[in-house]
């Protein structure tokens, strides 16, 4: 609670009046009742807005910022999907003042882009694009000091374009390089002459705190009064001097500027964040309700007397501003809630996570998903057989196959006995195919656990039937791969073991051994694969033999090609919401999430000097002073020792190399790039954290496997986390 209370609630308040200057300043909601009174209020007073927003800005991105370059980034990309959003909004707007009439439409869009806006309030957004981004550059380079020199500088050289451009205008060469400027931009008040000065201001207080963060409140309110007296003596001696082009750009105006920021600091409280959302909002729409609110008077008879007074005229403007501010501000809040509820996940993983050393965090919802998208894919009549081999290739096994089962899944596969044994402790009810060979002696496990075993060729089966309990099986054929089945030739045996006294042939399939392969021989091969097995089904339905369920396509077969007339899909790794890899050829792409993430912890973090050596063989030598991070996970936890210098991991929601051989149970990282790095971080080596993502794909094909063996292999020590 006490730390809510410290927020800037003094900047927070003034962005809305911030906001209603703004429209001020395009409205001119005085300019009927007192000219001079109307120039002071939107000229002169209405001239802290948009500086003040800078500031906030530069303040922000400069406050306690461990990256500051990272989160100027972000700011910046924030501010052009704004700038993006707006240019929609007003493009019915541009295309109605006939904008695209223009004849050199090329160069004016550009600059428009770059300067002007392409509608006169939005120059806003390009000038605090290249504001944060010069300021950032000055500010790293120069330090804030001379940052602030060469910023004031620049503002300088604007103003003498600005409100003091009749003095630039006698001197020649100044004139010159004003008319060479403003052959590209409308105006001084840009990114480049008018905007870094502020952000360098604002930056600057938030890093040192220097005089106006300390000083007294009344010694700020003197200062901000005066500067505030001096200001509007100097615009209307200005105006009345006639030799302003514009008015934006003040000498005064930068003390005001340092003296309202130090005031509006010292108002501190609970955040007020819908004042931020609303003043934004504000500022975006206020022209488009101006043309509302005009357009409603000539469509609809409203009151004319909100367009002829024009202090009507910006009541109603300023109260469908903020209503539509507030209006947005609740859907963020609505929208942000329900992420909240997914949160809830978050939550329950971070709990699940107190305490863990090393553990696969699998998610119920991805794959649930996963089975939903892969059946609907599926023609009508074929059905999906969810191969949870290998632990449902490491994705959590039989809880895995329990719920598939609560999504609707009836058949499963497994590639041994004793997995399909596994499956039924842990009451997997539905078909279960053993994929793999079973010796004969165990038959009757097979039948104690109702199992359906293959049959991987005439010997097996012959030794099967031998012994004497009726056997549900599905006869493998081979049909190209040379792996289990009995051989195209074989016809005669097909029928034989169909006939079998002790065999229930339920099912017969095949298996296809390129079916990923964007390769044309290899495309070729798996429609011969194909059209082989098709033959020899014929061929056993010529003999009078009605054919049991028929199969052919595991993952990429389905992916790749089609198979009519088949009863099940064999899926496995597009169950994991993963590809086998990177290089993997997909005719068809399906929604798959990813369902198992895999996770450690930060054990501990210290600093090494130049020259010294990480890990077992000294196979990492710093070359600098680094900050390195030991994670609890290790090559026998599955993760692959190959990955020894090559892997990344995510701490913090950062990439950082593995550097250094890695361990058995433990291995290193340079967080060198996120120093807040302590013991106890979760360190991500599959999945996501935050922003960014590592992909199995990834992690497997730096690995030089494929996903299928990573996961497969990974260790028995980690622990199983369901979300
Ligand atoms: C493992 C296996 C599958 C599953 O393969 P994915 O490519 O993972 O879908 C299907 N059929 C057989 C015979 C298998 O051995």
């Amino acid at each position: 609670m006490m730390r809510r209370n410290r927020a800037y609630a003094g900047l927070d308040r003034f962005r809305l009046l911030a906001a209603f200057l703004v429209i001020a300043i395009h409205i001119s909601p005085l300019e009927t009742i007192n000219g001079t009174g109307d120039f002071i209020l939107t000229r002169i007073i209405g001239r802290t807005a948009v500086p003040f927003f800078f500031m906030t800005s530069g303040f922000f991105l400069e406050k306690d910022v461990l990256d500051p370059a990272g989160k100027r980034k972000e700011f910046v990309k924030k501010l052009l999907m704004l700038y993006g959003i707006s240019i929609l909004l007003y493009l019915p707007l541009n295309v109605y003042m006939g904008y695209f009439r223009e004849t050199l439409l090329l160069p004016v869009l550009l600059k428009d882009l770059l300067f002007n806006g392409t509608l006169y309030h939005l120059w806003y957004f390009p000038a605090a694009v290249i504001g944060a981004i010069l300021s950032g550059v000055l500010i790293r380079r120069f330090g804030y000091r001379k940052a602030f020199l060469a910023a004031a500088g620049l503002y300088a050289a604007g103003f003498l374009g600005d409100s003091y451009f009749g003095i630039a205008q006698r001197v020649p060469v100044l004139r010159l390089f004003y008319e060479n400027l403003f052959a590209v931009s409308d105006y001084t008040r840009n990114g480049i002459f008018y905007a870094p000065v502020f952000f360098v201001m604002g930056g600057w207080i938030a890093a040192e705190g220097p005089k106006a963060g300390q000083k007294q409140t009344a010694s700020c309110l003197a200062g901000f009064l005066a500067g505030m007296a001096l200001m509007t003596a100097e615009g209307l001696l200005l105006r009345n001097s006639g030799i302003m082009r514009h008015d934006s750009m003040y000498l005064f105006l930068l003390p005001v500027m340092y003296f309202l920021f130090g005031l509006l600091l010292k108002i501190r409280g609970p955040r007020q964040s819908w004042a931020r959302d609303a003043s934004m909002i504000m500022y975006i729409v206020h022209p488009a309700l101006i043309v509302a609110v005009r357009a409603a008077v000539k469509l609809f008879s409203f009151p004319s007397a909100l367009v002829t007074q024009p202090l009507l005229l910006y009541a109603a403007v300023a109260v469908l501003s903020l209503g539509t501010g507030l209006f947005c501000h609740v859907l963020k809040t609505r929208i942000r809630r329900r992420q909240r509820g997914r949160n809830r996940k978050q939550c329950l993983r971070r709990r699940a996570q107190t305490g863990l050393r090393a553990w696969k965090e699998l998610d119920r919802e991805n794959l649930r998903h996963n089975v939903r998208v892969l059946e609907r894919a599926m023609p009508p009549g074929c059905s999906l057989m969810a191969v949870v081999k290998a632990e449902a290739y490491g994705c959590g096994g039989a809880q895995a196959a329990r719920c598939m089962m609560q999504a609707g899944v009836r058949t499963f596969a497994v590639a041994a006995l004793d997995e399909g044994i596994q499956l039924r402790k842990q009451e997997v009810r539905g078909e279960i195919l053993v994929l793999g060979y079973t010796h004969p002696d165990r038959a009757g496990e097979l039948r104690r656990y109702d199992l359906t075993q293959t049959v991987c060729d005439y010997e097996h089966a012959r030794a099967l039937n031998a012994g004497g309990r009726t056997l549900k099986v599905h006869l493998a054929v081979d049909t190209g791969m040379h792996r289990l089945g009995i051989g195209l030739q074989e016809a005669d045996r097909a029928e034989e073991i169909l006939g079998m006294k002790h065999l229930r042939v339920t099912g017969i399939f095949t298996h296809l051994s390129a079916a990923d392969s964007e390769v044309p021989e290899d495309r070729a091969f798996t429609e011969e694969q194909i059209r082989r097995f098709s033959l020899f089904l014929d061929e056993l339905f010529r003999r009078g033999i009605s054919l049991p369920a028929v199969h052919i396509q595991s993952s990429y077969g389905f992916l790749n090609y089609p198979a009519e007339g088949c009863s099940y899909v064999r899926a496995g790794i597009l169950l994991c919401g993963a590809d086998s890899s990177d290089r993997i050829y997909k005719a068809r792409k399906l929604d798959l999430r990813p369902v198992l993430s895999l996770r450690a912890k930060v054990a501990s973090v210290r600093t090494i000097g130049p020259g010294e050596s990480v890990g077992y063989n000294r196979t990492y030598q710093a070359e600098s002073r680094r900050r390195i991070a030991v994670v609890t996970i290790g090559y026998g936890d599955g993760y692959p020792r190959s990955l020894s210098g090559a892997g990344t991991v995510l701490i913090r929601g950062r990439r950082v190399p593995v550097i250094g051989r890695i361990c058995m149970d433990q291995l290193m990282v340079d967080v060198s790039a996120v120093p807040e790095t302590e013991p106890g971080d979760t360190a991500t080596l599959i999945g996501r954290d935050g922003r960014e993502e590592i992909r199995a794909e990834e992690v497997a094909g730096e690995a030089e496997t494929i996903v299928n063996e990573l996961f497969s292999r990974l260790g028995r020590r980690l622990r199983q986390v369901w979300v």
